[in-house]
């Protein structure tokens, strides 16, 4: 799984980068994926995605 933050729409809350700080770090206000791969192994991805409150962050699958 693949996660990707639309920049444009990220507000900077930092809703994601409490909930699941392997994948997202909050990087001059806006939300950075700093390991993608991560997503695979943490829940808190999906959690994250859930909790944005501007549904910046969408989960692709990967083929
Ligand atoms: S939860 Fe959404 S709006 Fe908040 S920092 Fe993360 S991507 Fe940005």
């Amino acid at each position: 799984m693949m996660p990707v933050v639309d920049e444009d729409l990220c507000i900077g809350c930092g809703n994601c980068a409490e909930i699941c700080p392997s994948v997202f770090q909050l990087i001059d206000e806006k939300s950075r994926v700093i390991d993608s791969e991560a997503c695979d192994f943490f829940e808190c991805c999906e959690a994250a995605e859930e909790n944005c409150p501007v549904e910046a962050i969408t989960i692709e699958e990967e083929e």
